[in-house]
């Protein structure tokens, strides 16, 4: 079986020694050393400031929402995960559907101004399957309106835009660092800001609002995360060059393989280094990616419809027109990567693929 991902695992050993440290303290959780040195090396490697690692990619836009202090209507994206639209609605704003742009897949910047009003307060967007958002535009429009910025960077994890990280932009940035995500803590995410104010709000926030063990500085919940996640991210983290490098080159060997299939690609960012986080292939019609699926299925490969549907089609949100979000999400399809994909099992999805589109 061929899964659309599988989970990085470290070797066993780096994780068992971080485990027997944790024995020895009996220290499992509350900000206990390895959530810290796991929170350094992260800092360190994306070459930041202020990070928190916190339960999961989810709690961290919701702690960002709520630290940033947003009420009324939050522009977004309907081509993303769930989670990003669901957050919103969680925590009691609206959300506003701007449609996609078709090559790059992420927010179309020039139809940002138009979704504006006066109840507006924040632009969450993600940069889909980390490709940078059009950041500048956003940053002007945002700054022009008096608007907070949130990128969902669940994806971004590696990625530089302008020689710097992906998390470098926006008043937060948050990560996921789900078990199917490129870095990962089994569980597991984080929230980035460039602001120390803003980061004591966000570390309150994740600790029930506690200031010390008998006051509270403000509302809180429990966004906090465990030693044995830490130990998990702090096995892998040396590996994330490794990583990459890997995944580069079986989308490399994938596009090689691909060059006679009736598909076009996202155009990523001319100014990112990119992670090769998925690798999506946009089909010509709904048509050929089911009989893709189905045919891909039948040998016991299961690719992913990484997003569908569009999130404008969710019950609880209100109707949105949003017709390049809804045709791309019908039309996308993301194939099989991750360390420990073979180049071969790579050539058996690229025949299996070719042999459907041209029967
Ligand atoms: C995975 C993901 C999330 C949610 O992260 P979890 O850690 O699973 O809660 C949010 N947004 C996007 C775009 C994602 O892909």
């Amino acid at each position: 079986m061929i899964n659309v991902t599988r989970p990085y695992l470290p070797e066993k050993e780096t994780f068992d020694r971080l485990v027997a440290g944790v024995w020895e303290r009996n220290w499992l959780t509350n900000n206990g050393p390895l959530v810290n040195e796991l929170e350094l090396k992260i800092k360190e490697y994306l070459h930041i400031d202020h990070l928190l690692f916190v339960t999961n990619g989810t709690i961290a836009l919701q702690i960002a929402i709520k630290a940033l202090n947003l009420k009324g209507e939050i522009i977004t994206t309907p081509f993303s995960y769930v989670a990003t639209t669901s957050s919103i609605v969680w925590e009691g704003c609206e959300p506003v559907f701007v449609d996609i742009d078709p090559l790059t897949f992420n927010l179309d910047p020039s139809r940002l101004e138009e979704a504006i009003t006066p109840r507006t307060t924040a632009i969450l967007a993600t940069h889909v399957f980390g490709n940078p958002c059009a950041i500048e535009t956003i940053d002007e429009i945002s700054n022009r309106y008096g608007l907070k910025v949130i990128y969902d960077n669940a994806h971004g994890f590696g990625v530089k835009y302008k020689r710097k990280s992906l998390f470098s932009y926006g008043d937060v940035s948050t990560a996921s660092f789900h078990a199917t995500k490129i870095f990962h803590t089994i569980e597991g995410g984080a929230v980035t800001t460039r602001n120390p104010e803003l980061l004591k709000t966000l570390a309150f926030m994740r600790n029930f609002g506690h200031n010390g063990p008998d006051d509270f500085a403000m509302v809180g919940i429990n966004g906090k995360n465990s030693e044995l996640h830490a130990a998990m991210g702090l096995s892998i983290l040396p590996d994330i060059s490794q990583i990459i490098a890997s995944r580069k080159r079986a989308c490399e060997h994938y596009t090689e393989r691909l060059k006679n299939l009736h598909i076009s690609y996202q155009q990523i960012n001319s100014e990112a280094e990119w992670n090769y986080s998925y690798f999506p292939i946009l089909f010509l019609t709904e048509q050929s990616l089911l009989k893709a699926i189905k045919a891909l299925n039948e040998n016991c490969i299961y690719p992913r419809r990484y997003f569908y549907p569009s999130l404008s089609s969710l019950r609880y949100v209100k109707g949105k027109i949003t017709p390049v979000a809804d045709d791309i999400s019908r039309r996308i399809l993301c194939l099989p990567l991750y360390v420990g994909l073979s180049m071969e099992e790579i050539d058996f999805v690229a025949r299996i693929l070719l042999r459907c589109q041209n029967n």
